[in-house]
């Protein structure tokens, strides 16, 4: 039931010519850096979720964004990008445009008309985020993928925070669905990866070709825990859900907290959007909260860490982690304050989870600083 773990780097054949023929594209097991059958059970699981033709997996999720948009676009190209981005994009494209001379001009996500404005002769991509890390914010995919395809550009979306299960962004007109697996594909904390799935095999191909130069190929055994962590994806999701509508909704009603940002709520300026286009919100809440720091260090079950979507619920300060490359201007446009956190549900019991955070937030609001 279970699907065997390759766990081999080389594959021998009879001869040299049977070498040279394994070598010669995907379909075939030669090398793990460039196929191997546990990472392509990953893969089409992958490309059976998200209702795409192919999927390529990669050792992070940052690989599969690094390998996409280094496969798609060269010196000189342009690209369309939505301004509330999971800060790791963020660097990656400012450091394509610093270093390779590839530009990139941010839009709100929310009207076509934006692209329409930005689309020069050299555009060549739009990029988008389902939910947006951490704000929460929801693109209009059908509307901006359907104006990119009328400009000839490749739609590429991080369907992370989203996972599968909530939206299926190749039905909504998107060309290439990027993952960071670490997250809630894997779904553990215990396994790095990221996966890309395609809606055509020619960009399938192009981007395969370019990952095995990039060596960002995943190692099987990475493929085999994301692909055990998949058989309990809807459980946790529907769990994770759940909670984090539950704790962005007490957190609204808390003294110490002035914004709650989750697409679940009707007060989210993406809330319209996110019931059209989502079949749930999510499981990460962010939230201004009058002392941060102080919030953050007094929790006792959840756990202080960057990374998000497992088994166990943690919380980060945007400003200072996953977004500190921002200056403070970008930070602004990215949506994030100064004091905001970002928790990231788990599969704890509800109540104890805001036991947790209702006992850090009571002291906060008891502290002189809010009296
Ligand atoms: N995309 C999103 C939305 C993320 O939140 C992250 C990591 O936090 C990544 C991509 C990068 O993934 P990884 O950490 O697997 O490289």
């Amino acid at each position: 039931m279970a699907v065997p773990l390759y766990q081999t780097a080389n594959f021998a054949f009879d001869g040299p010519d049977e070498v040279a023929e394994a070598m010669s594209g995907p379909e075939s097991f030669a090398y793990s850096g460039a196929s191997n059958p546990t990472t392509r059970a990953f893969e089409d699981a992958m490309a059976g979720l998200e209702g795409g033709v192919k999927a390529l997996a990669t050792a992070s999720g940052t690989g599969a964004v690094n390998a996409v948009l280094q496969a798609m676009l060269r010196h000189g190209d342009h690209v369309i990008a939505q301004r509330e981005l999971y800060g790791g994009t963020f660097s990656v494209l400012t450091n394509m445009a610093e270093r390779w001379g590839i530009e990139v001009t941010y839009v709100n996500g929310v009207d076509p008309a934006e692209v329409t404005a930005a689309v020069r002769p050299t555009t060549r991509l739009l990029f988008l985020e389902t939910i947006a890390n951490p704000t929460g914010h929801v693109p209009d995919i059908p509307a901006l993928a359907a104006e990119a395809k009328r400009h000839g550009l490749i739609t590429a979306i991080d369907n992370t925070f989203a996972t599968p299960l909530l939206c299926r962004p190749i039905e909504h007109g998107a060309d290439i669905v990027l993952h960071s697996a670490t997250k809630y594909l894997g779904g553990h904390h215990d396994v790095v990866g990221g996966v890309a799935v395609f809606d055509d095999e020619r960009l399938y191909e192009q981007t395969w070709r370019h990952a095995t130069k990039l060596g960002v190929l995943p190692d099987p055994f990475a493929a085999w825990l994301i692909l055990r962590g998949l058989k309990t994806l809807p459980l946790r999701v529907a769990r994770q859900c759940e909670s984090a509508l539950m704790l962005a909704e007490r957190m609204t009603a808390h003294p110490a907290v002035s914004t709650v940002y989750h697409p679940g709520l009707p007060t989210h300026p993406s809330h319209s959007r996110a019931k059209q286009l989502l079949n749930g919100f999510g499981g990460t809440v962010a939230a201004d909260v009058a002392d941060a720091r102080a919030f953050m260090t007094g929790l006792k079950l959840i756990l202080n860490a960057p990374s998000l979507g497992g088994t166990e619920t943690t919380i980060m300060h945007p400003a200072t982690t996953s977004h500190r490359h921002l200056d403070p201007e970008a930070l602004r446009e990215a949506g994030i304050s100064p004091n905001m956190v970002r928790i990231a549900v788990g599969v704890e019991h509800p109540a104890d989870l805001w036991t947790d955070v209702g006992q850090s937030l009571d002291k906060v609001a008891r502290t002189p600083a809010m009296t």
